[in-house]
């Protein structure tokens, strides 16, 4: 398989280039030049397949021959170690629990197969490889987690100093080993522009890569959710409609990659929190992205989302072919206030911030299509989020055992505010140690 820039100034590349740049020269997002559909009677009988089945079938034709199939069957085997249940909310509504992994959050999937296939390309080689990733909250936590301990690699992290959770800034501060925490003097837009700064910088010495959700090694195993999902509620024989929370719109983007290879969906809601770039553009076709702004729903807090020109091309950018399958709604904080005690006190089922924006997408366009069973993605668990999540709905959570583990280490970030910082910290990093 090979993959072009959407930019189409840069040569097409293997999965493995792909991977490892991250973004092509020309700064364009990597896409698959063919997509071939899943044979009919797969899909029909999904039941009869495991999850690591499943998830080998809908992404070998995207790795190809750059992995061998049993070293993939290992990967997918690892990074699927954890359950992926949809849980009955109401009569035409379920939840997809993303959040059974290590840090808590659906990104867990893809940071653990983009770590997994990192290793993959460099367990036996003398060139290290620098992962730099910008963090608004969970990627952090996933990136982390995925990439502990695997050699070749080097993991620095940026993100916004006071702007994370404590829980989402514990998960991604007190791993030490290979990974590095920068907590940056600024929002979330500051990390990701020194990011890209580096990355277009020839004076860095270290081999960079992005571990960002453009990655196609994050992006592409995303796919598997909507099939985990499908497997578990097609025999009620009703149409399905999917309501992701979307901030980057990587997700979504990869559920309706799902669907091009076969996977009935009738339509895709991208709710998002007050950050409505996208459901002004459905609406008026003006793609006018916004400063991003802060919500309680913070991993979705995106102005401009980076995937969504991915959406664009699997529709040959035809916002009316688009329209027929994907429509967005935006909930402000208030609604999503009022959404997560709605479901606690009707269902006593308690969801984050982004699961319960997501809810409201299902909700919206349930009133076109009442006839549909929807699934909305839980793409947190709620205890991340845990100061919103006890305040809105006045009880106090059960911590699982993997954030208690991390509640008394001790964090350790490297403060820096400007670009300069960071480049200094890059090119020196062999000599510094963290005390
Ligand atoms: C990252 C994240 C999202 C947004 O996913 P995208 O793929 O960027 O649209 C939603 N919810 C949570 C909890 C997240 O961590």
């Amino acid at each position: 398989m090979h993959y072009y820039s959407l930019h189409k100034k840069s040569p097409s590349v293997s999965f493995k280039e792909a991977v490892v740049k991250g973004l092509a020269p020309d700064r364009g997002l990597y896409f698959p030049e063919h997509i071939e559909p899943l044979p009919k009677d797969f899909i029909q009988n999904l039941e009869n397949y495991s999850e690591e089945e499943i998830a080998f079938k809908v992404i070998q034709q995207f790795v190809g021959n750059d992995i061998p199939k049993n070293e993939l069957k290992k990967i997918i085997a690892d990074t699927l170690s954890f359950e992926f249940p949809v849980v009955p909310i109401e009569d035409n509504i379920g939840t997809l629990e993303l959040f059974h992994g290590p840090t808590m959050a659906f990104k867990d999937v893809g940071a653990r197969f983009m770590a997994r296939c990192l290793a993959h390309f460099y367990e036996n080689s003398q060139e290290k490889v620098t992962v730099l990733v910008a963090t608004s909250g969970d990627t952090g936590g996933a990136v982390a987690n995925g990439f502990l301990g695997v050699e070749g690699v080097e993991v620095v992290i940026l993100y916004p100093s006071g702007k994370v959770s404590t829980i989402q800034e514990k998960q991604l501060t007190t791993l030490g080993q290979n990974i590095t925490a920068l907590e940056v003097d600024g929002v979330f837009d500051d990390c990701q522009e020194m990011v890209k700064t580096a990355f277009l910088d020839q004076d860095i010495e270290p081999i960079l890569t992005s571990a960002n959700s453009i990655n196609i090694a994050r992006w592409l195993p995303q796919m598997f959710y909507f099939f985990f999902a499908y497997k578990q509620v097609y025999k009620k024989n009703k149409e399905i409609v999917f309501s992701v929370p979307s901030g980057n719109f990587g997700n979504i983007c990869a559920g309706v990659m799902a669907q091009r290879l076969g996977l009935p969906i009738q339509h895709f809601i991208a709710s998002t929190n007050s950050n409505d770039t996208i459901s002004r553009y459905l609406e008026n076709g003006k793609y006018l992205p916004n400063p991003s702004k802060a919500t309680i729903s913070n991993a979705m807090d995106v102005g401009n989302p980076s995937n969504f020109i991915r959406i664009q091309e699997l529709f040959q950018n035809d916002l009316a072919s688009l329209k027929k399958v994907f429509s967005s709604f935006a909930f402000n904080d208030t609604e999503t206030i009022a959404a997560m005690r709605h479901i606690y006190t009707t269902r006593h089922y308690i969801a984050d911030p982004h699961g319960a924006v997501g809810y409201l997408g299902c909700k919206a366009f349930q009133k076109t299509q009442p006839n549909s069973f929807y699934i909305f993605l839980e793409t947190a668990h709620p205890v991340k989020f845990l100061p919103v999540v006890e305040d809105t709905l006045q009880t106090k959570l059960v911590i699982p055992e993997q954030i208690k583990a991390i509640l008394p280490k001790e964090k350790k970030s490297i403060p820096i505010s400007s670009y300069d910082e960071l480049k200094t910290y890059l090119n020196t990093s062999s000599k510094v140690t963290l005390t």
